[in-house]
Order: structure tokens, then C-alpha cells, then sequence
């Protein structure tokens, strides 16, 4: 019979890599609760309307990479694209935004029907965080201060910068995407089919096209920065000021526009030059009317979602996965023969409620002595424990270190939680 393989595009993550996720994961959560922002857990299916309402009819997302279907009461779901909205629809039915300050973060799978290719996948993961209730822009700022520790505590600062734009009110963009349109109409032939697509639908990304050729026309285009309203450019103006004072640098680079339809004033990515065109480890903005728009009572709100895979990839090619995280397991603990598996069990549980922090695992199975310390060298720890004798409430043990130099030590009971203890596993977030 064929074996039946993982949908393309979703992964398996294997215990190789997840000692690397839950480090980023821990990581993670230390800062954005020192920041002050709680957790928040949503289902990862919604109704499809929730997503064609917030992230808007005419978008990529919603156009093509939804995963849609017809349950079996006819309801029409999807599963979540991304985490705002689902976010929002949670926080609002439960009550948390009315004339309240909030600060949420989430992390999950999130799914979309892209092809396939390294750092974009069909099932992949987020960390968003998200503040309502504050018009900043010093929450704006607060909302980049927390990406910018995060890099920090990943070691990853050098590795990223930091680009920002200030789109304007919705109305700016109508009127903007107006003139960018006729604009481009004029240059219609010469822009590349996607382009010429968007013209109709949705102007404003034709900014962030890759083309080259395209990239050209854009040259002479209208400025968006010449439509945005005033008073997003002094919130802007002070965003800058803030990020000034507290040592992050940017770039402004006016074509960013995203591609989520709820954003307005601020919006930003962090970018890479280590993964190729899929450089935007983390990406958010400003989205003061979507809580209205979903219903609730008009509510200012920013936030950002970082992608955990492309974390986990830029770790990997900038060489700052610590050396902790490579070695699976402390300690392979064994017996000499005539040891009775029952009493080794026992000094194994003591063992581990003694030293929570060490990962011991204890041969099972049976077989000779020497397989048995084989099993011990292919485990991947770096010592062997070898009960010679268990009597009453004292042992007798070596220890032997599964490196080339192989060195052993006979220890009693005191001395084997004393070298146990040197062996436990830092704490990551230590
Ligand atoms: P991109 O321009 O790379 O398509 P996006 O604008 O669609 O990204 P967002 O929807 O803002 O991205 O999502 C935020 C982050 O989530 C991205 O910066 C990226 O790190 C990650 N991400 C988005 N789509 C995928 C995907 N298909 N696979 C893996 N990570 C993704
Ligand atoms: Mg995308």
C-alpha cells in the first residue's frame, strides 16, 4: 500500500528542530511579558466572513490563498490566514476593548495556499502582538521597541532593519490610488501582468511589485506622502522622534504599503537579506478603524506578527542557535548486570524529581551489557550513569562521559547528584 505523505506546503517539525522553536518560543514570551502583554488563544477556524471583512475582498489572501470550505451545517469557514482578525472578533466578543487599554500577544498556526518554497509555506506559524485602546504614537513606538528586544535576546539585531511608512487615512489612499491610477493607466502596456491586474483592483500594491521594469515606471509616479493627511504626518513625525531617542534606526521607504487592507498611518517590516525574497521576518501597523469595522465600538489599535519559521531559518544561516540546543539529552542511565530494573527505575525517578532541570532517560528493553552501552553512546547525552550495585539506601556508580576523552569516575550517591547537577541543562531563559 502507498504511504501517505503531509499535505505540501505544511511541515512537520521533527524533534531535531523543536528544542530551536521552543527556545524562540520562550524567548519570545519572557519579552513580550515584560512589556506587560498577556496571552490571548483563539480557535484557527472563523467564519470567512470575519477574514473577507477585515483583511479586505480585494487582497491576495482573501483573493486566492484562503483555505475555504462548507462545513457540515452549511456554515461557510476558513481557516485563519493570520491572526489580527481572529483577535479582534475574540477580544470584542468577550468584551475586552469596550473603553478599556489592552495589550494581547498570540502564537499559532496560520494557513494560506502559497506555493511553496523556502520561508513560505501553507501551514506556518505566528507571534502577533497587538495594543487597543491607544491612539500613540508612543504605543506605536512601544509596538517596534518590543521586535527591536526580541532581536536582542535572538542575537539577531544585526541581522535585520527596520523599514517604516506612513500610509495615511483610508480616504489619502482613495484619493492617492486615483491619481497613481491614472497615472499608471498611461503606462499600461509597459507594466507587468500582475500589475495590469491590480490597476483595476487594487492600485496601491502595484508599489511593492518586484519588477524591475515596473519598479521603473514607479519612478515618476505620484508620492503617497503628498496625499496623507496632516495629522498622520505630525503622528508620524513624532513616531520618528521616539524611535530617534531610543536608538532604533529605520529606513522610510515610501512604497511600503502591505498587503492587508485594515492598516492606516504606520506600517513597517523588519527585513533580512539572509533569506532571499522572502525577507520580511516581521511585519504590523496601525489599524485604527478595524475594530469598527468588525463591528465593536471604534477603537485605535497597532500591532505586529512575526513569522516563526523564517526566525528559526535566520538563526540557522546567521550562526546564533546557541550550542545548548544541539545536544538533546544530559544523561543515559544504565545497569551492570544483576542490577534489578525495578530498583534502577526507582533511583531514576529520584533522580529526576531531585534535579528537575535533567533530561535522563533510562535504558529500557534489556540486552547485553555492551548494547546496551551503545545505546547509551548513540543517545546523543553527553555521560552514562552505570549502577554497579544498589544496597539499601546507599549505590555504587560510574560515571562515564560519552566524549573521545571518555573519562570515568566512581561516585556514591552524593557525589552522582553533585556531577548530575554540573550536567542538568541550563535553563534557555536563564
Ligand atoms: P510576504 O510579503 O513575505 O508574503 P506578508 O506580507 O504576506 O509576507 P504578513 O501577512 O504581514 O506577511 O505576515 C507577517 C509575517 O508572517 C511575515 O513577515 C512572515 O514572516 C510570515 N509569513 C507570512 N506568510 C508566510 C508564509 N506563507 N510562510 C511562512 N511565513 C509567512
Ligand atoms: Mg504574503
Amino acid at each position: 500500500m502507498s504511504k501517505i505523505q503531509a499535505i505540501r506546503g505544511m511541515n512537520d517539525i521533527l524533534p531535531a528542530d523543536t528544542a530551536l522553536w521552543q527556545y524562540i518560543e520562550q524567548v519570545v514570551s519572557q519579552i513580550v511579558q515584560g512589556y506587560g502583554y498577556r496571552e490571548i488563544r483563539f480557535p484557527v477556524l472563523e467564519q470567512t466572513q470575519l477574514f473577507k471583512r477585515s483583511i479586505g475582498e480585494v487582497t491576495d489572501i482573501v483573493e486566492k490563498e484562503m483555505y475555504t470550505f462548507t462545513d457540515r451545517n452549511g456554515d461557510e469557514l476558513s481557516l485563519r490566514p493570520e491572526g489580527t482578525a481572529g483577535c479582534v472578533r475574540a477580544a470584542e466578543q468577550h468584551g475586552l476593548l469596550y473603553n478599556q487599554q489592552q495589550r494581547l500577544w498570540y502564537r499559532g498556526p496560520m494557513f494560506r495556499h502559497e506555493r511553496p518554497q523556502k520561508g513560505r509555506y501553507r501551514q506556518f506559524h505566528q507571534v502577533g502582538v497587538e495594543a487597543f485602546g491607544m491612539t500613540g504614537p508612543d504605543i506605536d513606538a512601544e509596538i517596534i521597541l518590543v521586535s527591536a528586544a526580541l532581536w536582542r535576546a535572538l542575537g539577531l539585531q544585526h541581522a535585520v532593519r527596520l523599514e517604516i511608512n506612513n500610509i495615511g487615512t483610508s480616504e489619502d489612499r482613495k484619493a492617492y490610488g486615483a491619481a497613481l491610477k491614472t497615472f499608471l493607466l498611461s503606462h499600461e502596456a509597459q507594466l507587468d501582468e500582475d500589475s495590469q491586474r491590480r490597476l483595476h483592483s487594487n492600485p496601491l500594491r502595484i508599489l511593492d511589485s518586484k519588477v524591475p521594469q515596473t519598479q521603473a515606471i514607479l519612478a515618476d509616479a505620484p508620492k503617497l506622502s503628498e496625499y496623507v493627511a496632516e495629522e498622520t504626518a505630525v503622528h508620524y513625525q513624532a513616531l520618528k522622534s521616539l524611535l530617534d531617542a531610543n536608538g532604533v534606526t529605520y529606513t522610510e521607504n515610501s512604497r511600503l504599503v502591505r498587503g492587508l487592507d485594515y492598516y492606516n498611518n504606520l506600517v513597517f517590516e523588519w527585513i533580512t537579506d539572509e533569506l532571499g525574497a522572502q525577507g520580511t521576518v516581521c511585519a504590523g501597523g496601525r489599524y485604527d478603524s478595524l475594530v469598527a469595522q468588525l463591528g465593536g465600538r471604534g477603537t485605535p489599535a497597532v500591532g505586529l506578527a512575526f513569522g516563526m519559521e523564517r526566525l528559526v531559518l535566520l538563526l540557522q544561516s546567521a550562526g546564533e542557535v546557541p550550542a545548548s540546543l544541539t545536544q538533546p539529552l544530559d544523561v543515559y542511565l544504565l545497569g551492570s548486570e544483576g542490577v534489578p530494573q525495578s530498583a534502577l527505575m526507582m533511583l531514576a525517578e529520584s533522580l529526576r524529581q531531585q534535579l528537575p532541570r535533567l533530561r535522563l532517560a533510562m535504558h529500557c528493553g534489556g540486552g547485553k551489557f555492551n548494547s546496551q552501552l551503545k545505546k547509551a553512546y548513540n543517545s546523543g547525552a553527553s555521560a552514562a550513569v552505570i549502577i554497579d550495585a544498589v544496597k539499601g539506601d546507599g549505590l555504587s556508580a560510574r560515571l562515564q562521559r560519552l566524549d573521545d576523552a571518555g573519562d570515568t569516575f566512581e561516585l556514591d550517591e552524593a557525589g552522582l547528584l553533585v556531577a548530575l547537577r554540573r550536567l542538568a541543562t541550563p535553563d534557555a531563559s536563564a
